[in-house]
């Protein structure tokens, strides 16, 4: 069984369409994939119906950016919650929007210094989508500014960059608290990749355990191999669900789809544990 828990369409930032990033799962051989687009369900529908036209299993999700207290940074996968539950809905509205707002005062900064407006901007927004820092580096691609998204966030886009604006991001313990209160089941993404800033310490990882976290995405492209030996022994101990996945992008991101994989026994733990919508599994 070929199955990967993360992937991202241009409901958020990756570069196809919901319908498109299935297609390409079953090209990839991939017998269960998750779209788990940031701060967003709205590609659901879309992926659902192409998932039953290929035979794709699917599983909705969703990546959550949160903050901590002390300014770390923490994505939280959740899969299977319900999408209309109001709470979780709210505060993801509420980062939403201020991702747009975060966005717009980038995008002043940088016109001070290179040839980018708004419009350049929203050209690579997709109608609805939550907007995030790679659509900033694909309208400075199509400029000349840069040559691909990479470049970009090695340079001018990085969180120490002079046109770096923050964004409201809740945080990572209320998250988990609200992907359960909605039937969810929350698993913390990449959670020692450090070449993304700073690692969230030990006592974030006990409180979101504490406040209800099920998983960790231990392989993944971007977490070193002593991380995920420490992140190994702290699923052990806690009985936390162990995930692997490829974080695809589409073009945005060289991962490619199915480079890591989750067991079925993990997916079966989390098809269990999510009351909030059905995963479509075919077989
Ligand atoms: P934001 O959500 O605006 O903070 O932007 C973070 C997003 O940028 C993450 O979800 C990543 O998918 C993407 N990203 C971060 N670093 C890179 C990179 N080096 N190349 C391409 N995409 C990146
Ligand atoms: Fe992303
Ligand atoms: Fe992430
Ligand atoms: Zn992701």
């Amino acid at each position: 069984m070929r199955i990967d828990l993360h992937a991202h369409s241009n409901v958020s930032d990756g570069t196809q369409s919901p319908a498109d990033l299935v297609a390409a799962a079953a090209l990839a051989r991939l017998d269960v994939m998750a779209l788990t687009d940031h701060d967003s369900t709205g590609g659901w529908p879309e992926a659902l119906a192409a998932a039953r036209h290929h035979g794709v299993g699917l599983v909705p999700g969703m990546e959550i950016s949160c903050t901590t207290s002390r300014g770390v940074s923490v994505h939280l996968l959740c899969y299977l919650h319900d999408p209309d539950n109001e709470e979780l809905l709210d505060e993801i509205t509420k980062a939403k929007d201020a991702r747009l707002t975060r966005a717009e005062r980038m995008v002043v900064r940088l016109a001070e210094d290179y040839p980018l407006n708004w419009d350049d901007v929203s050209a690579h927004v997709a109608p609805g989508a939550t907007i995030g820092r790679p659509h900033i580096a694909d309208a400075m691609v199509a400029a000349g500014i840069v040559a691909d998204r990479n470049e970009a966030f090695a340079s001018i886009l990085t969180s120490h960059s002079r046109y770096f604006v923050s964004h409201y991001a809740p945080d990572p313990v209320l998250a988990v608290e609200l992907v359960r209160a909605a039937g969810g089941v929350p698993v913390f993404a990449h959670p020692v990749a450090s070449a993304r800033g700073r690692v969230a310490p030990p006592e974030v990882f006990n409180d979101m355990i504490d406040a209800g976290l099920l998983g960790v995405e231990v392989d993944h492209r971007d977490n070193p191999p002593e991380g995920r030996d420490w992140l190994r022994r702290l699923a052990k101990r806690r009985g936390l669900i162990v995930t692997g996945s490829s974080d695809y992008h589409g073009t945005g991101k060289p991962n490619l789809l199915g480079e890591n994989l989750t067991t079925p026994q993990a997916l079966e733990r989390i098809v269990e544990a999510g009351t909030g919508t059905a995963a479509y599994l075919p077989l």
